[in-house]
This record gives C-alpha cells, sequence and structure tokens, in this order.
C-alpha cells in the first residue's frame, strides 16, 4: 500500500480552496487537469491537517506516496480505476495492515494488524487513496465521540459542538474536506447519527451485504460497514465497490437480493411510524413532519404505521450490546496483542486485570462487567434470551409493515441539531446512548438498510432525515434517498465554504 504512517499533525489550515465534494466532480477535475492531480492531492493532505487542528477527526494520518508506482500509473492514464485517486478516510476500528488501528483506544494504541479490512482493500483496488484512519468513540462504543481516549471529536460546523458518533472523526473528516468519503461502522446509528449533525448523507447497508472481515467486532449481529458522503450518488457508488460476498466473513449474503421495488414517486408507499408522533417529541420533530408533507405533494402516499416494540429496541440493543462486548473484550489480555501493563507481576491473572484496568475506559469496562452480569447462568434467562425475544418482535413488527403495508419508513434521525460539547458531557454513555439512538437503533437490530439524508438547517447547524428500507432493498432506498436530496437540495444551497 503506498502510504507511511506519519505521527505529526501539523497545525496550520489549508491555503487551498477544496469546492470538490462529490466523486463525480473530483475525477471530472483529474481526467481534464491530470498535471494539478498531484496538486489536488497534496490539497487534500493539507486538509486532513486542518481537520485534525480543528476538530480532532483523525488518529493517524497516511500521507500519501505519490511517487509510488500505482499512484504514478493512474496519473499518467496507465490504469483507469473507477475511485481512481479519490481520497478517502476510515474509522479506527477498520484493519489497514501495516498501519496502527487503535479503536481510539490505549488498549491498542501500537497496533499494527497485520491484514487489510476487506472494504478498505477493495477501495484501495479501485484506485481510492487512504489519508488517515478517524477518530471514534473507543472500540466504537458512544454516540458523540466524546469517549475516545485521543481526546473529543467536534463538529466542523460549530467546534463547540459535538460531532455525533462514534463515527464522528470519519463525519468531520468528510464534512471538513479532508476526504471525499469516510468508511465508518454503524451498529446502532454510529454513521446516520454524525452524518446528521455534520450535514452529510449517512448509508447503512443491509446486514450480511457488506463484509465485516477487519472491522473491529462490538456487536457482531448488528455491526455494519457504513459509508459517509456528501451527496446520495456518491454512497451509491461507494457502495457498489464494497459490497458483496467475501469468503473471509461467513455471514456475507451470497444469494442476490429479491427484485427492487418500483422507487418512482407516485408508487411509493411512505410510513410514519406513530410510535414517534408523540406530543413530547414535538417540539423537535419538525423537519420530519415537513419531509412527510414533501413527499406526498410529489406523488407517494404518505401513511401512519405502528412498530409497538420498538420503543424497546433501546433496552433490547443495551443487553444484547454488553453480551457480545463481554466476550469480544476477553480477547485484550495483554499476552496476545495490545497494552500490557507492568503495574503488578503478582500473577498473571494480577496482570490481566491490571492490563484491562489501564487499557479500556471506563464505559467499556463497564459494558463488560455488565454483558458478564447478563450471560451468568441464573441471569441469561432474564436478560440475554429476553432481550433475543424481544428483538424477534422488533424484526416482525417490520416485516409486517414492510410486507403488507409501505415500501419505506421515513424517521427522525435525531432529536434535532447537534449539543455542545458542554451538555452532553453531563449526560453518562447510557443516557447518551438512549437519547442519540432512539430512532436508529430499531433498523440495526432488524439488520435493515437505513440512510441519513441532510435537508435542512436549524440556524447554523445542518439537520438530517432518515429513511429505512425492507431487508435487501438497498438500490431502492438510495433512490428514495435521492428524491428526498433532490426535493432538499441541502448539498446546493449548504456549505461549510472552505
Ligand atoms: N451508541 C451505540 C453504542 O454506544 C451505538 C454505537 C455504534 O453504532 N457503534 O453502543
Amino acid at each position: 500500500m503506498a502510504t507511511t504512517v506519519r505521527t505529526a499533525f501539523v497545525r496550520n489550515a489549508p491555503n487551498t480552496r477544496l469546492p470538490l465534494t462529490s466523486i463525480a466532480q473530483f475525477l471530472s477535475h483529474i481526467n481534464q487537469e491530470r498535471l494539478s492531480a498531484l496538486n489536488l492531492i497534496e490539497a487534500y493532505h493539507q486538509h486532513v491537517q486542518h481537520a485534525q487542528a480543528e476538530s480532532n477527526a483523525y488518529t493517524s494520518d497516511l500521507t500519501v506516496n505519490i511517487d509510488a508506482p500505482q499512484v504514478q500509473a493512474m496519473l499518467d492514464g496507465l490504469s483507469q480505476p473507477r475511485l481512481m485517486a479519490v481520497p478517502f478516510a476510515v474509522k479506527d476500528n477498520f484493519c489497514v495492515q501495516e498501519n496502527i488501528t487503535s479503536c481510539a483506544s490505549l488498549m491498542l494504541q501500537d497496533f499494527v494488524p497485520a491484514y487489510t479490512a476487506t472494504v478498505v482493500q477493495r477501495l484501495l483496488n479501485a484506485g481510492a487513496l487512504l489519508v488517515g484512519k478517524t477518530n471514534m468513540d473507543e472500540f466504537a462504543m458512544g454516540s458523540g465521540s466524546i469517549d475516545s481516549w485521543r481526546g473529543a471529536v467536534t463538529n466542523p460546523w460549530d467546534t463547540t459542538r459535538i460531532a455525533g458518533g462514534s463515527s464522528g472523526g470519519s463525519a468531520a473528516a468528510v464534512a471538513s474536506r479532508s476526504a471525499i468519503f469516510a468508511l465508518g461502522s454503524d451498529t446502532g446509528g454510529s454513521v446516520r447519527n454524525p452524518a446528521s449533525y455534520c450535514g452529510l448523507v449517512g448509508y447503512k447497508p443491509s446486514y450480511g451485504h457488506v463484509s465485516r472481515h477487519g472491522l473491529i467486532p462490538l456487536v457482531n449481529s448488528t455491526d455494519v460497514p457504513a459509508i459517509f458522503t456528501h451527496v446520495v450518488e456518491d454512497a451509491r457508488t461507494v457502495y457498489d465497490v464494497i459490497a458483496g460476498p467475501d469468503a473471509k466473513d461467513s455471514t456475507c449474503l451470497t444469494t442476490p437480493p429479491p427484485p427492487q421495488r418500483d422507487s418512482k414517486l407516485n408508487k411509493v408507499k411512505v410510513g410514519i411510524p406513530q410510535e414517534l408522533n408523540v406530543p413530547e417529541y414535538q417540539p423537535y420533530l419538525g423537519f420530519w413532519r415537513s419531509v412527510a408533507e414533501r413527499l406526498e405533494e410529489h406523488g407517494a402516499e404518505v401513511v401512519p404505521v405502528s412498530l409497538p416494540h420498538s420503543e424497546y429496541a433501546n433496552a433490547c440493543y443495551t443487553v444484547l450490546c454488553a453480551c457480545d462486548v463481554a466476550s469480544n473484550m476477553a480477547r485484550y489480555d495483554g499476552v496476545e496483542f495490545g497494552h500490557r501493563s507492568t503495574a503488578s507481576d503478582v500473577s498473571t491473572n494480577a496482570m490481566y486485570a491490571a492490563t484491562r484496568h489501564e487499557g479500556f475506559n471506563e464505559v467499556v469496562r463497564g459494558r463488560i462487567l455488565a454483558g458478564n452480569f447478563f450471560l451468568l447462568k441464573r441471569s441469561q434467562q432474564e436478560y440475554f434470551l429476553y432481550a433475543a425475544k424481544v428483538r424477534r418482535l422488533i424484526v416482525q413488527d417490520f416485516t409486517k409493515v414492510f410486507d403488507k403495508e409501505v415500501d419505506v419508513l421515513c424517521m427522525p434521525v435525531t432529536f434535532g441539531v447537534a449539543p455542545t460539547l458542554e451538555e452532553f458531557k453531563k449526560l453518562d454513555n447510557r443516557t447518551q446512548q438512549e437519547l442519540q439512538d432512539l430512532f436508529t437503533v430499531a433498523a440495526s437490530l432488524a439488520g435493515l438498510p437505513a440512510i441519513s439524508v441532510p435537508i435542512a438547517m436549524e440556524g447554523h447547524l445542518p439537520v438530517g432525515i432518515q429513511l429505512v428500507a425492507p431487508n435487501r432493498q438497498d438500490n431502492f432506498l438510495l433512490d428514495v434517498a435521492q428524491h428526498v436530496e433532490s426535493l432538499y437540495k441541502f448539498h446546493e444551497k449548504f456549505s461549510l465554504g472552505l
């Protein structure tokens, strides 16, 4: 791979404007002005430094080696890969060979994986250039990217506010135009939430459509590699490159998806979950109603639907997540890889305990403890198995509405614009999750494709809307998202002015 790790970030503002925000724009620029391509790549590198200085978006930057033969071959026109020289960033929980993959945790601060995640490899094979690994909540446990060993990520639209989480670094990287697109992981909402707060498209594909090989796990049954872009078309392009079966991930589906539903707006039935339409949420959800009305004006049929069990989604996720965390984190014991404490050499067990105490933050330790409790023989039935049953009911609610009533659901992503760091920090991680994941986590439990599309500004801050489609109707979802995008034209109207 044509990259080398640089550890020191330079604090300087970019001196080159980068108006390019879509893959198509970038490629046409490169194709027309091949000679200035190197300057363009260098300009992105400057923006990485800027995104780091302003938003703490990265955990490491990877200087693209522009002399590398494959980069030169691209720029000399000898090869024309699909994502030729397109700069992208990757959340620091995706393994990249020979580069530190830290999950923003002291535990993995020096961990250098022996292989590259399938999704990253596919992007590199398509010619994209990796500019850096992005900051996140430690091991992706969080909703605001403030629980990172590398410090909080801040929102490029207003650096007193959170960027959302847990993939906040990837969102900040794209919003501040240091990368044209970025990968995050969405387990309960971690890409849709920061996308909404940072004015981006955040697309979580159907579970099983995109390989998890090389993604350090949080909740194995809901983790999905997901995509940040400025426009829906780019999310589709990146998805096309990374999706598809992978022999290295047995949960990757090998059968083709069912036929696509008709996505002409006058053929689409949009469902509005009534459980969310309650007086206590009303003050926050004006944008949601406006989208429903606009879709109706443009020919879609909008109907109320019921998802009676989704109110338990957060509680259900909390239990299932902790159980997976308890087993997934067991590997970090100071022996095979990662941090090893020197504080105690009394016994192996004491070394394990000290290592884990030093290496993990309080959030991770808390979830490990909770998960081990939920999995105890005496509590398993009451917690783990009960949560698994509730999850089934949540899935059945979605199946019912998508089989019989509607083609797509329209929901809020968050309660509004990004909160300030100060107000967010007052809440504990669990309460943050309850508020931030309220609208996103049910679709994760059901493995459904879901997308956050930026629609409007409230004051100086962006806000998005969420669409959720039936299982494996990813292309249909992207079509509907493109309709919504064209109704609001967020991307044409609002820009950070970098
Ligand atoms: N906020 C949720 C959690 O803390 C989801 C995180 C995610 O999607 N990675 O577990």
